[in-house]
């Protein structure tokens, strides 16, 4: 039995992911910033720091057994103009979208060392494909997750760990909805399903069955890839 943990497990991606992967028969524990009180696997940590993480980890370690798979989709957006960037939100979006991703790696990957087998997938972000304007901590964030794909793949690949990461397009979430809310996203979600090439806006569930598929044994031969899941907005 393979046991996992999605972040940001309790809204949005990280949920279809949570709940995709437990109707395929595997353990989930979900870490995020508001769990539920009611699921002893559900556990409140800010991935940006990290003694609650491994507090969080040890708990549904402490539950489920070694934790072998780990899917990292906390994250925060930012949207700004870089002159108005100032260096607390900065370090806030580099903080939660790299730093989180850097501390839950570590957390988990003494159980797959020791397993000689490991799954992990980042949830980066297409717009680390062509860059975003008033976006830079969040792309520059999402990019550097990219690159941490790539290097521990290289490095984890003779320990039987594959890495990978799927950067969304325009995904149907709270963090969308939002960001459209504030007239964040340069049109409607509407106005972009005319400029996807699927025309229709990506569901949480089309990131979570990618996700999937990479942590399956089919998968074993995939790593350090970066497979983008987009309606074909990147190509
Ligand atoms: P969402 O806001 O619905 O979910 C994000 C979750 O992460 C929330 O439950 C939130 O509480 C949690 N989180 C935020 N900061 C955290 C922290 N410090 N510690 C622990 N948990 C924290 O957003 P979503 O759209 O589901 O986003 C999931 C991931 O997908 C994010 O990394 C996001 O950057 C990425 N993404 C989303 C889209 C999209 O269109 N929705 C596009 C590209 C990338």
């Amino acid at each position: 039995m393979k046991n996992a943990i999605v972040t940001g497990g309790s809204s949005g991606i990280g949920l279809a992911v949570a709940e995709r992967l437990r109707s395929q028969g595997y353990h989930v524990g979900t870490v995020d910033l508001t769990a539920d009180a009611d699921d002893p696997l559900s556990r409140t940590a800010d991935v940006t720091d990290r003694a609650q993480v491994d507090s969080a980890f040890a708990a549904i370690r402490e539950a489920l057994g070694p934790i072998t798979i780990l899917v990292n989709a906390a994250g925060i957006d930012g949207f700004n103009k870089f002159t108005d960037i100032d260096f607390d939100e900065w370090r806030r979006v580099i903080d939660v979208n790299l730093n989180g991703v850097f501390h839950t790696i570590q957390a988990a990957l003494p159980d797959m060392l020791d397993a000689q087998w490991g799954r992990i997938v980042n949830i980066s972000s297409s717009s680390a494909h062509s860059g975003q304007p008033y976006m830079a901590h969040y792309v520059s964030a999402k990019s550097a997750v990219n690159g941490l794909t790539k290097s521990l793949a290289l490095e984890l690949g003779p320990r039987g760990i594959t890495v990978n990461a799927v950067p969304p397009g325009f995904v149907d979430t709270p963090m969308l909805r939002n960001a459209e809310g504030r007239k964040r996203l340069g049109g409607t979600v509407d106005d972009h399903i005319q400029r996807t090439p699927v025309r229709r806006v990506g569901r949480p569930d089309d990131i979570a069955a990618a996700c999937a598929f990479l942590i399956s044994e089919d998968a074993g031969y995939i790593t350090g890839q970066i497979l983008g899941v987009n309606g074909g907005r990147n190509t």
